[in-house]
């Protein structure tokens, strides 16, 4: 009896001391003001981290990429809204504002797609940079336009991730709608294409600048489903799947290793275009939108590694 008393009193201290430790864990990421960091010449990418739901003690980083190109800058997605605790729009078009020398303009705002943590500061970067066309593919157009929804309304799925649809009316003559599987952007940016990677919603497009040999790969994958193991901190210390390591006793690792795909859209679809994609577009770098390593850029050596290990890709590879 006492044993299970004196176990049950450990349990309620760990789960105390946990708790103290993440809510000041999040309390320095809160209050963190952003600034684009360099991924390689050309290429830079923002950070800033997401609390969906409040007491949520895991939050999703939401990266949002820029490109210096020949004809203007392209910023590529515009990242979560601003809310009660976090000023996320307005520090993307600060950090934005600060990253682009004076006298230099944006050529495009360059969306991977419409859910809502990815067009998050549109209307404030649009009203910054009054003159950049905002990019779009035509199947995702009647989602931030015709206010289609992206899950079946009344589903459960519907309910539970209602904040990705749109909800505030857009300039529609701003914006240039590509169409396609893939196309050239070079009248934005010389060697800026994009390609088309449904599943994820019905118009994901990567785009890929060839300059820095940056894919900025949207949504086409995203880790979601953290692993908890405890004790291992010394091994966590060398292992790059692991996430967030809290007192040495429990540590948070991506399982298999980085990515699953989101629990929207057309899973099976959205395997086959990040299989794909990874497996046959040339690029050095691939930037995700939620990608929750340290590093936050893929290397093409494990971006391609992934694609030829993964269960997933087994069925769309050509002998
Ligand atoms: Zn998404």
């Amino acid at each position: 009896m006492s044993g299970q008393t004196g176990s049950r009193t450990r349990r309620l201290v760990l789960a105390a001391l946990l708790a103290i430790a993440v809510s000041a864990h999040v309390q320095r990421v809160a209050r963190h003001s952003p600034s684009f960091v360099q991924v390689t010449e050309g290429a830079y990418r923002l950070t800033q981290h997401w609390y969906l739901l409040p007491g949520l003690t895991l939050p999703i980083p939401v990266s949002v990429g820029l490109f210096r190109g020949d004809k203007g800058w392209v910023i590529v997605d515009a990242g979560t809204k601003n809310n009660r605790r976090q000023s996320h729009a307005n520090n993307l078009v600060k950090a934005v504002q600060a990253a682009i020398p004076a006298g230099e303009r944006v050529a495009a705002i360059a969306l991977t797609h419409g859910h809502h943590d990815h067009v998050g500061a549109l209307v404030e970067l649009m009203a910054a940079y009054p003159d950049a066309p905002v990019l779009l593919h035509d199947q995702e157009a009647p989602f931030l336009f015709e206010g289609k929804p992206y899950m079946v309304p009344g589903s459960l799925d519907a309910r539970k991730y209602q904040w990705f649809d749109m909800d505030w009316p857009l300039a529609k003559e701003r914006f240039h709608i590509v169409s396609g599987k893939s196309g050239s952007l070079d009248q934005f940016a010389s060697g800026l294409s994009f390609h088309l990677a449904p599943g994820h919603t019905p118009g994901q497009i990567v785009y890929l600048h060839k300059p820095s040999g940056v894919l900025f790969g949207g949504d086409i994958l995203t880790l979601i489903k953290p692993k908890l193991s405890w004790g291992e901190a010394a091994a966590a210390q060398s292992d790059n799947r692991v996430v967030a390591a809290v007192l040495g006793l429990v540590t948070v690792r991506s399982f298999p290793f980085h990515v699953l795909h989101a629990p929207v859209g057309d899973l099976r679809l959205s395997e086959k275009s990040a299989c794909e994609l990874l497996g046959s577009l040339p690029f050095d770098k691939v930037l995700l939108a939620h990608d929750f390593s340290k590093a936050k850029v893929w290397t093409a050596e494990s971006a391609k590694a992934w694609a030829a290990a993964a269960p997933e890709c087994q069925q769309y590879r050509t002998a």
